[in-house]
């Protein structure tokens, strides 16, 4: 293995899965719902399948699901040529690293927020380009938002491009309209491409509300904006992700892309487009009952005896290990799954500042309430 990719030889959701399966343990790491999405995009996708649509899609992707994808895009007001400006992927794993790949050389910078989604570093790296990691600081009422100086510090005439994501994977943060009208303005000064992250958009809680960074005056035509079917409709297994841009930037991404997997999910594609123009109320209950789920397992977790953080969107909650009398979170992840059965991630394995996030677990909430509650009772044994 090439020594830049030598950090990256195991995957945490990998690790710790394998670990709860070893010793029995609820699975509170990965993030994955241990339910099915909407039944009219399984009866969608089922009819795909049985009905001789097997082979390769077109390489952009299915026109119905480009159209679909526009469609949805314009609940945020932003417009798409389904046929030049969106780009259908494998996942917005693909889309992220292809867009990498495709708008970095050797020697630029990208500017990674930490904690950061595992992919992220190891992408940069495959891009052959260098990660700044800036970090996000907490506000007096316990929230976390970017470290804007720390942003602008991190700017040199090297930096490419800002990776964003939010609703922000582990700590459930969702950046508000003034943070992002700030990195807006950066990136405008700087002539900076971002890359935003959206695979959450639809899972926020309470008043949050999901901004796409495209939306704000100078970033349409600088932001190539990612998201994904898994987390909206309950498939993370079928790996249907999308780039939506203008057309130079999706061009970009797409030469990358054709080389990596030319094209995925063929049968799948015409069953997100159906779940994108016809699931959305049910993607609104689950987006209730997840915010359920969050106050569910918050409340669990607060009663095992941890400090748990607040959570505005995603699948997780992180929660502060230290008054339980551990100081180092990953050690306790180790030893969870065959102490009391059950599996978390550390934080700091999302991180290039390990001591400065080691208190902290991630736990998902995107499960049966059962599940929740089974997990609680065992976290209580702790104690
Ligand atoms: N970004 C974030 C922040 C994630 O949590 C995940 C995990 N699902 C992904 C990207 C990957 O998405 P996909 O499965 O569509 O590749
Ligand atoms: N996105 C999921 C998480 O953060 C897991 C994805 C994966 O296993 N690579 O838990």
């Amino acid at each position: 293995l090439v020594p830049r990719l030598r950090p990256f030889t195991a995957t945490i959701f990998a690790e710790m899965t394998a670990l709860a399966v070893k010793h029995g343990a609820v699975n509170l790491g990965q993030g994955f719902p241990d339910t099915d999405g909407p039944a009219g995009m399984l009866e969608a996708a089922k009819n795909s399948l049985f009905g001789g649509d097997n082979q390769y899609p077109p390489g952009p992707g299915r026109p119905e699901l480009r159209a679909a994808i526009a469609r949805h895009r314009l609940r945020y007001g932003t417009e798409y040529d389904p046929d030049t400006e969106v780009l259908v992927t494998a996942g917005a794993t693909e889309a992220i690293t292809a867009a990498l790949i495709a708008l970095t050389e050797a020697g630029d910078e990208v500017i990674v927020v930490e904690p950061y989604y595992d992919s992220y570093a190891a992408a940069v790296a495959m891009a052959g380009a260098q990660r700044r990691v800036i970090g996000l600081v907490e506000t007096p009422d316990g929230h976390l938002e970017l470290d804007l100086d720390a942003l602008r510090d991190a700017i040199t005439p090297r930096t490419r491009a800002v990776l964003l994501n939010s609703p922000h994977n582990p700590t459930g943060t969702v950046f508000s309209r003034a943070q992002l009208e700030a990195v807006a303005a950066l990136c405008v000064e700087h002539d900076l491409i971002a890359v935003t992250d959206e695979v959450y958009e639809h899972l926020v809680f309470d008043d949050a509300v999901h901004l796409p960074l495209a939306t704000l005056p100078g970033m349409r035509e600088r932001t190539v904006s990612i998201s994904s079917a898994g987390k909206t409709f309950n498939c993370t297994g079928w790996k249907i992700g999308w780039v939506c841009s203008t057309p130079e930037l999706v061009a970009a991404v797409k030469a990358a892309k054709q080389f990596i997997t030319f094209v995925s999910g063929g049968p799948l594609q015409p069953a997100v487009a159906y779940a994108l123009d016809h699931e959305l109320p049910w993607v609104e209950e689950l987006r209730t009952s997840l915010q359920d789920k969050r106050d569910r397992l918050s409340a669990g977790l607060a009663d095992a005896g941890f400090a748990v953080r607040p959570s505005s969107g995603t699948y997780f909650v992180t929660a502060d290990v230290r008054p339980l009398g551990f100081t180092d979170a990953a050690e306790l992840a180790w030893e969870l799954p065959e102490r009391v059965g059950v599996a978390a991630v550390p934080v700091k394995v999302f991180t290039d500042h390990p001591d400065e996030w080691k208190h902290l677990l991630r736990f998902a909430f995107c499960k049966r309430n059962e599940v929740i509650d089974e997990a609680v009772g065992r976290l209580r044994r702790l104690v």
